[in-house]
């Protein structure tokens, strides 16, 4: 486990990042997604819950931070990660 005791620009990045996307999510779904669980591995994926109705979104361990879109489906999750990392590999791809 990192320590992030010295990183306090974490926290406030964090909490606005989730506010605004979760800004979206609140309108049809009554939840701010404020509490989210600590990020859990699964299939391969890192993941995080939300402690209130039980939407998930993806996290980047390297980054430390959410990103993605919230899904109560982690396999719908997983397709939109496959499609990122196919999008990914294709900007990568030397123009010829
Ligand atoms: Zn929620």
């Amino acid at each position: 486990m990192p320590d992030f005791r010295n990183t306090r620009w974490f926290w406030p990045v964090s909490v606005l990042a989730t506010g605004v996307a979760g800004a979206a999510v609140f309108l049809f779904r009554g939840c701010w997604h404020s509490k989210m669980s600590w990020p859990v591995r699964s299939q391969g994926y890192c993941y995080q819950v939300c402690m209130s109705c039980g939407i998930k979104r993806l996290f980047d361990e390297q980054e430390f931070r959410p990103f993605g879109p919230y899904r109560y489906d982690l396999n719908e999750l997983i397709v939109w990660a496959k499609g990122q990392q196919q999008a990914e590999v294709e900007r990568q791809r030397p123009a010829s």
